[in-house]
């Protein structure tokens, strides 16, 4: 039997891998290769695949079969391709052996970096460069490496010896150290590896390899890593790959370096070249935030071959990936050498910029692409494409997520603070890594931060610099401070990917993690002491300053103008109050589709004991008499909204809680509902417990209320056609929709619409008014969507409730069930639901039950509009399927209308796209509906048995 292949080998311009393959060989294995078969400078190497990881993980360390005898066969071919031998004395092939899992876990897992050395090979590299302190240095580091990731020696002893010898030198950086004493410092190290493990430091190159294999492949589930994959939620993944690679050397003199780079400014978007760099030094000395970087800009002046080169490479990879790349990039004596590209974290104001100018602009111009080209840079195939925009404006939607609108949305320190004012709370200022502001209490160390945090208390962790370690408590704070680093350290690169307020590189900060606190220029700040951050511009102010929601940038609005072109699907919000639906205006929402009169109830004092009294009324004039009361503020309310909805659909719902929602809660309310009304004590307990009901969510609320006492209807219905007719007057447009909610029967429905249609009509003659409203119904019971064809003769339009639906569909309390639905959807638990069904909407039951009743409803009644309200109108897969299954309506909260609108943008641009490839494989003629798979949102039939 041929036993599965886990070795792939890239280079010399070919890999047997390619970009495709991030599941298996890992996201920098999968970009290795595809960057060597686009033809780009990759050293030369082999990637073990995430399996073989997987395999270790559950046979206790063991190697698959067949393994071995692969990477054997794989390093030979690349000592091959390189013409030189691992270890040789002589000339030895150094090789790196790095991690890389599907997803980017920064600084999560481990790297090793020159293995091949030992006793012999170093002196050759000594011999071969001509440069023997680099060649110690390089046995120093390997030594350091092997020693703390593959056998797990303290880092810290080792480290104090290097600074150590650095103090006892009078030197600042490790590259000022001779080599003799680097060569010393190699023999201290060796020997304390000999104290420590009782044996020699390995010298032979195959046990050094398997080792530090075996170190990449324990490192996934070491304990950063793991809390790592916990906090992102990262379940996805099986193992990590591990990639051996020839080392390429940044630190072989001055024509020599190391960096990272953007091919766009990943905090702003802007479309230039942007990195951190460093000239002679080794490739982890930039993220390590070590030494400060210089800018890829100074790399352009003192070395433009080299920066020509990388900017042929920018170009190449924005083409042929259409997206932002980061990129590791190594120059050796003068030769570039790619070692890492993946699609760069950005901002989220980054995120729009970028997807705008990318579909609207080109990377750069005709002429410096043709530049490129004819200094031999830039293959010719590439020159037309780089003077073009790199993807579609479809693409341009399809990339931006929920999360990217949300974080535009993150806060900023109030602009109403006068100048002075911030100039006087103005502590320092690092680097600005990551924008949006925070404000809470310092914490100086990620435990700290995770306790506070877990109190419900904002947190700003300050460090010296993070590490892996730390993510746990960077997660839990609102902002991140760091006194070291560059906008590549670790910090600046975790917290970006969570759009988390980030300052790094604070050098004035000096931080005693002992005494728990820190002194800028004099100033001590304690634990617990509240620090505001400013990430756009790196500003650090003492105190708490207010915070306040930004205004998005333009390339926003245009991404969002894109979506809009290309949506079917309508976008409503849900708003009760004028200033909610002013809000959802500006955020795009085209009518109001669930206004809850409910919560004007609970506005003011005097309406709560209006609507008591209602309540309390034995008789139906008292009823009356009380509902007057509340009708003019009802009014009035409506009027507000009307007017700042303009002529766009405004949904209303009748009242809708169960009644004893509204009666007083304790003795004192209910004396003080006493002395207002006049109404006796007795009568009130006597009412309250009359309305008293075991199981009030299924009880004597919603339209059953106005089946009961209609003249709520009427006071309601009243109202709203009173503000209508008032709005009409003041020569405004208005478009009300009266709703009533909970119905389970086309009968109950047809009384209730010819009570709201005698009412409103009898309203407008008295008025004088003519106005067109509409009456229809929300569809939350299981009852009224299987009957919805029923149900669809009598309303002229549906408005699907799926909380409701959802908590009857479930028989889960919506209110008690967050009690036990984690363990529901856990994946390592149960994994029963994907995701809270609350949440995003559970398309295989409650969904059918929709599709059943939009099925229905659309044969009763073509005309019907059918909409959707509650939290999953925001839910972007929830929206998609109300795409599917033909609604002609989401309706969400005013925050969360422009995640919805570009929901329903990608559904429409995902419907094209499948539809495009049914049509080139069977040609059928389309019916009136996409047809599918149940919970798909398109189903196939569904039986109409049993029904009346
Ligand atoms: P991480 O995932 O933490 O970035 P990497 O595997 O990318 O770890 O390696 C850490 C550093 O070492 C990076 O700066 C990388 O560019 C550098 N490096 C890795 N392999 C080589 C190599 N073969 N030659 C030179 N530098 C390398
Ligand atoms: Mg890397
Ligand atoms: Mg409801």
């Amino acid at each position: 039997m041929a036993s599965k292949k886990y070795v792939y080998f890239f280079g010399a311009g070919k890999a047997e891998g390619d970009g495709t393959q991030k599941a298996l060989l890992g996201g920098k294995g999968a970009g290795l290769a595809e960057m060597t078969n686009i033809g780009l400078p990759v050293p030369a190497g082999f990637t073990i695949t995430v399996e073989a990881c997987a395999y270790y993980d559950s046979h206790a360390g063991r190697w698959p079969p067949g393994l071995e005898r692969e990477v054997r066969q794989q390093l030979s071919r690349l000592e091959k391709t390189c013409g030189k031998k691992l270890g040789d004395p002589g000339d030895p092939l150094l090789v790196s052996v790095r991690s890389g899992a599907a997803r980017s876990m920064p600084g999560m897992m481990e790297t090793i970096l020159n293995l091949g050395l030992n006793d012999q090979s170093v002196v050759g590299l000594a011999n071969t460069t001509g440069d023997p302190r680099f060649a110690w240095d390089a046995y120093r580091r390997f030594l350091q490496m092997y020693s703390t990731v593959a056998v797990g020696l303290s880092k810290e002893v080792l480290e104090d010896k290097l600074q150590q010898l650095k103090e006892r030198l009078g030197v600042r950086y490790d590259h000022e150290i001779p080599a003799d004493s680097l060569q010393g410092l190699c023999t201290q190290f060796k020997s304390f590896f000999r104290e420590q493990t009782g044996s020699d430091f390995p010298q032979d190159p195959w046990e050094q390899l398997v080792g530090a294999i075996n170190a990449v492949f324990r490192s996934w589930n070491a304990e950063k890593a793991v809390t790592y994959r916990r906090v992102e939620k990262i379940t996805d993944l099986k193992g990590t790959a591990v990639n051996v690679q020839q080392m390429v050397f940044g630190n072989l003199g001055d024509d020599s370096g190391t960096g990272v780079c953007f091919t766009r400014d990943p905090s702003t978007g802007e479309n230039i070249f942007y990195g951190d760099m460093l000239i002679n030094a080794q490739g982890e000395d930039v993220v390590a935030g070590i030494r400060t970087p210089i800018k890829l800009t100074e790399l352009a002046e003192r070395m433009p071959a080299i920066y020509d080169q990388l900017c042929a490479v920018r170009a190449m990879l924005e083409i042929h990936y259409g997206d932002m790349q980061d990129l590791e990039f190594t120059f050796e004596r003068g030769r570039l050498y790619m070692l890492q590209c993946r699609t760069g974290k950005r901002t989220p104001a980054a995120a729009f910029q970028i997807a705008v100018e990318q579909a609207s602009a080109p990377l750069m111009s005709q002429a410096e692409a043709r530049r490129l080209a004819r200094a031999g840079y830039l293959p010719e195939r590439y020159v037309a494409r780089a003077a073009k925009p790199v993807i579609t404006t479809d693409q341009a939607i399809q990339r931006i997520t929920r999360e990217d609108i949300e974080r535009l949305f993150y806060p900023v320190i109030s602009p109403a603070i006068p100048p002075e004012q911030l100039a006087a709370r103005r502590l320092t200022q690092g680097i600005n890594a990551v924008p949006g502001a925070a404000c809470g209490k310092v914490v100086f160390n990620a435990a700290d931060a995770e306790t506070l945090a877990a109190q419900g208390e904002p947190v700003i962790l300050v460090r010296k610099e993070t590490s892996p370690e730390d993510v746990g408590g960077m997660q839990a704070a609102k902002g991140i401070l760091t006194q070291t680093g560059g906008k590549t350290s670790h910090a600046a690169v975790v917290a970006r990917g969570w759009g988390k307020c980030c300052i790094v590189g604070c050098d004035a900060l000096k931080i005693d993690y002992q005494a728990r606190q820190l002194s800028v220029n004099g100033t001590i700040i304690r634990q617990g002491d509240f620090l505001t951050l400013d990430g756009s511009t790196g500003v650090v102010y003492r105190g708490r300053l207010e915070l306040e929601v930004p205004k998005p940038p333009k390339e926003f609005f245009t991404l969002m103008s894109w979506a809009d072109r290309r949506r079917r699907l309508r976008v409503r919000t849900n708003a009760d109050t004028p200033e909610d639906a002013a809000r959802a205006v500006e955020m795009g929402a085209e009518g109001i589709g669930l206004c809850r009169t409910e919560h004007m109830f609970f506005a003011t004092r005097e309406r709560q004991l209006a609507i008591q009294e209602m309540i309390l009324a034995e008789s139906t004039e008292a009823r009356k008499a009380a509902l007057d009361k509340l009708l003019p503020y009802q009014r009035e309310d409506f009027v507000g909204i009307f007017e700042a909805m303009a002529g766009r659909p405004v949904t209303i719902r009748l009242l809708d809680p169960p009644l004893h929602e509204f009666l007083p809660r304790s003795p004192e309310q209910a004396e003080e509902l006493s002395r207002a009304t006049g109404i006796p004590m007795q009568v009130i307990q006597h009412r309250v417990e009359q309305l008293h009901e075991a199981n009030p969510m299924l009880g004597h609320r919603g339209c059953r209320l106005c089946i009961t006492y209609p003249e709520i209807l009427d006071m309601q219905v009243r109202a709203i056609i009173e503000a209508a007719a008032t709005v009409k007057q003041r020569g405004l447009k208005v478009h009300p929709e009266i709703m009533i909610p909970l119905t389970i029967d086309a009968r109950e429905l047809q009384i209730l619409v010819d009570r709201t249609r005698a009412t409103a009509d009898a309203v407008l003659r008295e008025r004088g008014v003519k106005l067109e409203y509409q009456v229809g119904t929300m569809i939350e019971t299981p009852r009224a969507a299987v009957m919805a064809d029923q149900m669809a003769q009598v309303a002229e339009f549906f408005s699907f409730g799926t909380n409701d639906l959802t908590q009857m569909t479930m028989a889960l309390s919506r209110d008690d069930a967050g009690r036990f639905l984690p363990d529901y959807c856990s994946p390592t638990k149960t994994g029963i639901f994907r995701e809270d069904p609350f949440v995003s909407l559970d398309r295989e039951g409650v969904g059918t039950l929709v599709f059943i009743g939009v099925d229905l409803a659309r044969e009763a009644n073509p005309k019907l509009k059918i909409g959707i309200c509650g939290e999953h109108g925001g839910d972007p897969e929830s929206v998609k399927f109300c795409h599917r299954i033909g609604m002609d309506y989401v309706s969400c909260s005013p925050y969360r209308v422009p995640i919805a609108r570009l929901a329903a943008a990608q559904a429409a641009i995902e419907d094209d796209l499948q539809r495009g490839k049914s049509r080139r494989s069977r040609p059928t003629a389309g019916s009136r509906r996409p047809v599918a798979k149940r919970g798909s949102g398109r189903k196939a039939s569904h039986r109409r048995s049993g029904r009346r």
